[in-house]
């Protein structure tokens, strides 16, 4: 085997490297809304139009730490290149000032071999100084 193929990361960890980069590289939240107060992304998967039980959560974002960056992991753990991404929309919802946005966003990865089935539904509210 060839000594140099064995020492490369797996794809899992540089997809991990990226995302940290990524978070790194990102813009403050903070200058790119100076007078957001309060960010709340309360989400919940969906599958075949049910709720998944158990997948509700509430991120309560901080405003004066945070990067500019929106990325929310799917929920399954059997799901490879999924998650969602919601920067363009909160971003948007930010710059036109807006208080509360809704939205779904389905999941790029696959599960065994098919494509995930899981959908983000999220809601976005935010308070202004
Ligand atoms: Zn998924």
């Amino acid at each position: 085997m060839d000594p140099l193929s064995r020492r490369r990361p797996s794809d899992g960890e540089l997809r991990v490297a990226e995302r940290w980069q990524r978070a790194d590289d990102a813009p403050r939240l903070c200058d790119e809304a100076p007078n957001l107060k309060t960010l709340r992304i309360s989400a919940e998967e969906w599958r075949g139009g049910g709720g998944i039980s158990g997948s509700g959560h509430v991120k309560i974002i901080q405003v004066a730490t945070a990067p500019a960056l929106f990325l929310m992991p799917c929920g399954d753990p059997r799901c490879k290149d999924g998650g969602h991404d919601i920067t363009y929309e909160v971003m948007n919802m930010l710059r036109s000032q807006a208080t509360q946005i809704e939205g779904e966003d389905g999941c790029g990865g696959s599960v065994g071999g098919g494509e995930c089935a899981r959908q983000l539904r999220y809601v976005v509210t935010a308070t202004y100084g």
